[in-house]
Parts: structure tokens; C-alpha cells; sequence
């Protein structure tokens, strides 16, 4: 987000959060500048759901999921596209979430939010708030429709479904600092014309239907002791864009880890390649390449940044990222030959 100074954003954050609900008004005095950012010791993040099975009893599918562990306080970032996915390859790693408290839904698709019940359902057995708060961006809950005319009513109808087991959907219109540290983004700014969605989908309104651009798309933003860690579902806001937005939360620092889907699968060559040049102009270093990246976008990615295949790999269920240390994948996982 080229135009946005990172200090306007967290001091208007700083505003929304102290200032009365009636009192928004130009006469209040100014935010601080410059606000020290908090930063995670140590940092975790587990892939739960994606293509391709790490080892016998993980499964794979078209979705994702990722568990988020910062100095030990956990958020679980999407849920999967079956509703029991997750949770076998939970145990499968023997991860219980019941003191996981929060949740989040990248967008709406269906790949990403279908375990979201069974899970809620799981855990909160043994702890009432366990996955009780659901934080989503702004447009999630849009009316939608699908192809062939019908109602899309993914979000809708979960919204009840969640309801009904206690929880609660959060709602964001703005960067929110979920953890010390850790960044809910929000809605990303599009200054790049990324488009990374599948055609098909659609908003509808009284004007008829328009294109779905996802714009409640939203990834974690983590300030790390490597650097700034992103967190992502599908990448619909475009990963470009949703690297800007990771600068204008936690400043210029280099992006130490890219991790999760990043939608370039149908893009071509060239775009893969003037994606991964931008990437190393924001300071990208290393990516665990989930979902819908694509193997060749991958392997395009690596090359851009001048990466080792140990720093730009295809993620597994239960490969990580672990601060200090980086990609933990296996070595099936990794393209290409060590230099
Ligand atoms: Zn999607
Ligand atoms: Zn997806």
C-alpha cells in the first residue's frame, strides 16, 4: 500500500480504538506518532490443510488451514474444504485446540471455511470459548450467487450455524492487532491489479451481479524476530498487494516468511516472474508454498528471489515455519537440487 503511511494507519487505529462512538470528530486531538510495535519471541506456524499429505495419516485436499502459535498463544487461520479434514489431521499431529480462543476466515470460499462447525463443535466440549471468536473482513458476508444463477449461501448459512454453537463472527474493516504482535490485516488495497480468483462467482445486487473480487481477503501479518511473517489463504487480494499491506502495518523490515496460498496457479509465466521480482523488491526471503500456488509458480518464485530449495518449498500438511529456523518441510517437498 504505496500511499499509506504506516503511522497514519496505526495512529487512525489507535482513534478508533480510544475515541466514543459518537465523538469522531476533526476537533480530537491527534494520535501519536510513531507507537512501538510489539514483537513475538517465538513464532510457529503448522500447515493443518493443503494439496499435498506430509506423511502417513495427514491427508490432503484442495483447502487450507493453518495453526498459528506465537509465544504461545494460538489462532487458527481457516479451516479446510471437507468438514472433518482438519480435525483428523489434528490428531494425526497430536494438536488439540481446545484453548485455541480464535479463528479466522481468510474469505468466504467454501475450501476454506467447511471445517469451521465440526471444529467449533469439537473443542468446545471441553472449553465453551473454544473457537468461539471468528474474525472475518468486511464483504464476507456479502449477498452472492453462483453461475447459474442460484444463491450463494456459504457465508450466510454458516453465519446461523455458528451462531447457533455460541460464536461469534468479528468483523473488520481495518488492520486489528489480534496479539501483541500479531496482525489481523483486514481488507487489502489493491494498488496491483492482481485479479487472482477463479472466474464464476458472483456478487448480486439490484443492479444484477458483478464479478466477486473477495474483498473481504485478508491474511495474519506477524512481527517476528526474522522479520515480518504473512500468513495467507488464498491470495485473492494478490500476494503483491498483501505484502504492501504487511509494510504498511509493521514498516519496510524484510518479509522473512511467505507462507499459504498464494492463487498464482493459473497465472502465466511472465506474471509469476514480474510477481516474484516485486516480491524480492518488498524483501521476501522465504515462502512455504501452499494451496493454490502451483508447483511451476513455485519454482518461478524461487528462482526470483535467488532462493535455496530449502528457502522456497511446496508446503505439506505439518511442514512449518518456525522462527530461527525458517522452512521445515520434507526433502520430497523441496524443487530442485541443493546448490
Ligand atoms: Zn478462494
Ligand atoms: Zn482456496
Amino acid at each position: 500500500m504505496m500511499s499509506l503511511d504506516r503511522r497514519q494507519l496505526i495512529g487512525g487505529l489507535a482513534l478508533a480504538l480510544t475515541a466514543p462512538a459518537r465523538g469522531l470528530a476533526a476537533d480530537l486531538p491527534a494520535p501519536a506518532l510513531d507507537p512501538v510495535l510489539a514483537k513475538v519471541g517465538q513464532l510457529r506456524i503448522t500447515v493443518l490443510d493443503t494439496m499435498v499429505a506430509g506423511s502417513s495419516g495427514l491427508d490432503g485436499e484442495w483447502g487450507f488451514a493453518a495453526l498459528m502459535e506465537a509465544d504461545g498463544r494460538r489462532i487458527l487461520y481457516d479451516t479446510g474444504a471437507s468438514p472433518g479434514m482438519v480435525l483428523q489431521n489434528l490428531r494425526t499431529l497430536n494438536l488439540d485446540l481446545s484453548d485455541v480462543e480464535d479463528v479466522i476466515l481468510s474469505h468466504n470460499h467454501d475450501d476454506h471455511t467447511a471445517g469451521l462447525l465440526t471444529l467449533r463443535r469439537e473443542f468446545a466440549r471441553a472449553n465453551p470459548k473454544a473457537l468461539g471468536r471468528c474474525h472475518v473482513a468486511t464483504g464476507i458476508f456479502a449477498a452472492r450467487e453462483r453461475a447459474d444463477g442460484r444463491p450463494d449461501r456459504n457465508m450466510a448459512d454458516l453465519k446461523v450455524a455458528y451462531e447457533a454453537l455460541g460464536g461469534a463472527f468479528i468483523v473488520h474493516d481495518a488492520p486489528a492487532e489480534l496479539l501483541p504482535g500479531v496482525w489481523f490485516t483486514g481488507p487489502v488495497p489493491r494498488p496491483h491489479n492482481e485479479r487472482n480468483w477463479n472466474p464464476g462467482h458472483y456478487l448480486s445486487g439490484p443492479a444484477g451481479r458483478a464479478d466477486d473480487i473477495l474483498a473481504e481477503d485478508a491474511a495474519l501479518v506477524i512481527n517476528s524476530p526474522d522479520g515480518t511473517v504473512v500468513l495467507t489463504g488464498c491470495g485473492h487480494a494478490g500476494v503483491m498487494n498483501i505484502c504492501e499491506q504487511a509494510h504498511a502495518i509493521l514498516g519496510p523490515q524484510p518479509i522473512a516468511g511467505l507462507i499459504g496460498g498464494l492463487h498464482l496457479f493459473l497465472n502465466s509465466r511472465a506474471s509469476v516472474e514480474a510477481t516474484g521480482a516485486r516480491l524480492k523488491a518488498l524483501g521476501v526471503r522465504r515462502i512455504l508454498a501452499a494451496h493454490c500456488t502451483g508447483f511451476e509458480p513455485t519454482w518461478i518464485l524461487r528462482q526470483a528471489l535467488d532462493a535455496s530449495p530449502a528457502d522456497v518449498a511446496v508446503a505439506t500438511v505439518g511442514s512449518q515455519w518456525i522462527s530461527g529456523v525458517g522452512v521445515q518441510t520434507g526433502l520430497l517437498a523441496r524443487l530442485g537440487t541443493a546448490p
